[in-house]
């Protein structure tokens, strides 16, 4: 039978290009990654002998044999999995699919990223046995019966030669020629090292020339008393293929309202601020140490994909396919089972170790207010796990909402907040002050997603939030220095105000919340705010203009002159007022063109010279 040549598609051959002559440092991976793929491979060959009724009674183990061969100087790896036709080989080891890869790839490409651990975290799969290798075949047979066997073989540079061989079982081997440089990985002892530290938590036996070398140990099932801490680390890192540590670890077991043994762990590092894009869900779903999948999509709510680990439950039919798991009560109900301890863990964690509990917020505070505008269910938990500068902690420090509650003044009712861009820009604007002045705390939010987040929240433990920014909040009367207009005095000035500038402004208050300021501009209630504006600049959107609520200090010398003013010379009294407004609407960064202030400026120095 004749072989024939094909060529790798274009994508595939820049990868290895970089696979073989830029990345140095983790060329020890590709054992952890062609294990993993026969492991893949037996896993998919389990489910389908359970699902298509034990095709395959009494025949091949379903394991991962390995032998090294010093002389030949190769390496070989063979399972009895799925295997692959022609047709898979050729689309699995001739193309990128695979999403990660891609984005992988990408970024590479973008960003000439060499750091350590980086292929392996990432995984490049397959590929990366040409880090190493200088040819590799691939012998393997379909699970199906009417399948030939095939003999794939590549140098790892421009293409393959595939080619139709006779009497392979089931399964796949590789053939590893190593390059002259890479001999080491035709050692035993070399190998043994590497299954070791990369494959320990293989669910299959692994053998290496012949003997049993992994545990296959499922360490989800045992008592937390039986494994040490460095097991954990260990699985985490296989489970995750990952290269830190896991910043917590939950490991727990029910029995009402499901049989449920998870095995769970929160990263160190938000994989997502690498700039890969989304991350795939990491917790695994198995039912009794079977695999059902991987990377279940609803299983946990889409926030919470930065968890990895493992959750098996023992209520799930298991010939539960992929296809129908999404709609199965039951792993919704084993979803929701696990968020809700997922959460009570995280509460608890930050109570008991406050430290810990910050760094993992720092990384991950994006995925727990992903959490409170998509999951409303969870909303107050959520709410429980936010951290916050306020006006009440130093610049740095973070309180959260419960703190907020229990320092809250007597007859306080509602949770004060204001979302800008940063704390200085806050606390150097005009809303603020009145609340300092009374002893209230303002919660500062600082990102760009905030704005979205109080929009889908809007109390906390029977509180309501409010805005510091908004037009029609009641601050309770402050002792105040200095002597304030009189009533009828304000009453007339109000009017005035009004009236000469209705096509400005949405009304004129007199405000107890000012201190050191004449006046404030407030965003009435339907009107976006200043992020929100912000935020529909960059989008490109019209922006509408705001017609303020002005609030007016009655203490406030300005205030009071221009109450004389106005009877003595309402030209200019107009004139001022006029500019009082335009810079009030600039302290709120409400003014869209403030070059066009500098006319009011002038009409009003032209009259006054
Ligand atoms: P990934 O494992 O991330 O999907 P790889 O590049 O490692 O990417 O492998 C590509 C594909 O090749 C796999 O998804 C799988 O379909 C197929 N494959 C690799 N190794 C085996 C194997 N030992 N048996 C069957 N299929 C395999």
């Amino acid at each position: 039978m004749s072989s024939e040549h094909q060529s790798f598609q274009a994508e595939v051959r820049q990868l290895l290009d970089i696979v073989i002559h830029s990345l140095y440092t983790d060329r020890e991976i590709f054992i952890r990654e062609l294990v993993s793929n026969a492991s893949d491979a037996l896993e998919k060959l389990k489910v389908i002998q359970l699902t298509e009724n034990s095709l395959f009674q009494g025949e091949r183990e379903l394991q991962i044999e390995i032998a090294t061969d010093e002389q030949a100087r190769t390496l070989t790896i063979t399972d009895a999995g799925i295997g692959m036709n022609r047709e898979e080989l050729v689309r699995n080891l001739g193309t990128i699919a695979h999403s990660g890869t891609k984005a992988f790839f990408q970024n590479l490409k973008e960003k000439g990223t060499q750091g350590n651990g980086m292929i392996g975290q990432f995984g490049v799969g397959f590929y990366s046995v040409f880090m190493v290798a200088d040819r590799v075949d691939c012998f393997t047979r379909s699970w199906r019966d009417d399948e030939s066997s095939w003999k794939w073989s590549s140098d790892g540079r421009e293409g393959y030669e595939i080619e139709e061989v006779s009497g392979l079982d089931r399964g796949a081997r590789l053939v590893i020629h190593l390059k002259e440089e890479y001999a080491e990985y035709a050692k035993e002892s070399r190998i043994r090292e590497l299954l070791a530290k990369y494959s320990n938590f293989v669910a299959f036996p692994i053998l290496l020339n012949g003997e049993r070398v992994n545990k296959v140990d499922a360490l989800w099932l045992k008592p937390k008393n039986e494994v040490s801490e460095a097991e954990y680390e260990d699985f985490y890192r296989f489970t995750a293929k990952a290269w830190d540590k896991p910043r917590f670890t939950m490991h727990f077991t029910a029995d009402v309202p499901l049989d449920i043994h998870a095995l769970l762990f929160l990263p160190e590092e938000n994989q997502e601020r690498f700039g890969f894009g989304a991350i795939q869900p990491g917790v695994a779903l198995y039912c009794k140490r079977v695999l059902i999948d991987p990377h279940p999509e609803g299983l946990l709510p889409e926030w919470l994909r930065f968890v990895r680990g493992v959750i098996d439950s023992a209520d799930l039919p298991l010939n539960i396919s992929r296809e129908s798991m999404q709609d199965s009560a039951l792993v919704k109900k084993l979803g929701q089972v696990v968020t809700n301890r997922l959460l009570k863990f995280l509460e608890k964690k930050a109570v008991d170790d406050e430290t810990s509990y910050r760094d993992f917020y720092k990384g991950f505070s994006r995925f727990v207010k992903e959490g409170l505008v998509s999951s409303h269910e969870h909303r107050n938990a959520l709410v429980g796990l936010l951290r916050f500068e306020s006006s009440l902690t130093d610049a740095g420090e973070l309180t959260s909402f419960d703190n907020y509650l229990a320092r809250m003044k007597e007859g306080q009712k509602e949770i004060y907040y204001l979302a800008g861009s940063s704390r200085s820009v806050m606390e150097g604007g005009p809303y603020v002050e009145a609340f300092k002045a009374r002893g209230l705390e303002v919660a500062y939010f600082t990102e760009s997603v905030d704005e979205f987040v109080f929009d889908s929240i809007s109390e906390f433990k029977d509180r309501k939030f409010l805005r510091a920014d908004q037009a029609d909040i009641e601050l309770e009367d402050a002792v105040m220095e200095g002597e304030a207009l009189g009533d009828e005095e304000i009453g007339a000035l109000q009017t005035w105000w009004r009236e000469t500038m209705g096509d400005v402004v949405t009304d004129v208050k007199t405000g107890r919340r000012l201190v050191g300021s004449p006046l404030v501009a407030l965003v009435p209630e339907d009107s976006p705010n200043t992020q929100m504006r912000a935020m529909m600049k960059a989008m490109g959107q019209e922006v509408p203009g705001v017609k303020p609520v002005l609030e007016i200090n009655p203490r406030h010398a300005l205030v009071k002159k221009l109450s004389h003013l106005r009877e003595s010379n309402p030209e200019v009294a107009d004139l001022v007022a006029r500019q009082l407004v335009d810079q009030a609407m600039l302290a709120a960064g409400l003014v869209e063109h403030p070059q066009q202030l500098a006319a009011g400026m002038n009409e009003l120095l032209e009259k006054l010279l």
